[in-house]
């Protein structure tokens, strides 16, 4: 059942000690103002030089796990955020990517130690967070194996069952009203623009009481493979979001 009215989730990709403090720091009065239970993806071993903002955040851990017990769900967020290898992913958006077409002992030597990373932190993981949606069937195998039964990724409008895993879809990059369905907002705090902030709070001042957090859509849904006419839906919504990409990729270039 897609529900209705429309429900949200806001997911903030790219933590670690290093993201940018000040940058990051725009959204927390809006998670605390208006009650929000994040999705916080975060690295958990960064070497990927574009998420080095700040200088390395000694209290970053605590922050986080502070998050966690006020409501956040913590996802694993990759390993090493190296994007190095060109294979095909379940989610084709981007050529490049950590984890889709890896052999899968590699795979699961990464995910193995980005687990206990996140664990040794007092954190406790629950869902999986693609760097650049890369991720393939080993993947979830591996993430199926380690515990993990969550993916927060694809385009239908509701929560759905696939490879032998739970998906939570993440189809928005800024807030969209929307009549129905179940939404995921992603945040890239380090590059998002003042204007974005400004706008997730207008939303939020609307529409605060419809964003859920990840434990009630485990409560609320009975997810299951996606039937032919969401699976086309999904399909439609994927070929809208490459069509944007390489219009904004064309408009680059000029
Ligand atoms: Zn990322």
């Amino acid at each position: 059942m897609i529900p209705r009215p429309a429900q949200y989730l806001l997911r903030f990709d790219d933590l670690c000690p290093t993201v940018s403090r000040t940058r990051w720091q725009r959204f927390l009065p809006l998670i605390e103002e208006f009650g929000i239970h994040p999705i916080l993806a975060v690295v958990p071993d960064n070497m990927d030089l574009e998420l080095e903002q700040s200088q390395s955040d000694p209290e970053f851990w605590d922050r986080m796990r502070a998050m966690e017990a006020a409501g956040a769900t913590i996802a694993l967020h990759g390993y090493r955020h190296l994007c190095n290898s060109k294979g095909a992913g379940l989610v084709p958006l981007h050529r490049h990517s950590e984890f889709a077409g890896v052999p899968e002992e590699t795979q699961r030597e990464w995910i193995r130690a980005g687990l206990a990373i996140l664990r040794g932190h007092g954190l406790n993981p629950r869902i999986w967070v693609a760097p650049r949606h890369g991720f393939d069937r080993n993947t979830l195998r591996v993430l199926s194996k380690e515990g993990i039964g969550l993916v927060s990724d694809g385009f239908a409008r509701v929560p759905f069952r696939r490879d032998g895993l739970t998906w939570i879809p993440q189809q928005l990059w800024a807030p969209v009203e929307k009549s129905n369905g179940l939404w995921t907002i992603c945040v890239h705090s380090n590059t998002a623009r003042g204007s974005l902030v400004e706008q997730l709070r207008a939303f939020l001042g609307g529409h605060a009481g419809q964003f859920t957090s990840v434990d009630r859509v485990l409560a609320e849904f009975q997810p299951a493979e996606l039937g032919p006419a969401e699976r086309l839906y999904e399909t439609f919504a994927l070929w809208r979001i490459q069509a944007s990409q390489m219009k904004n990729r064309m408009a680059h270039k000029l």
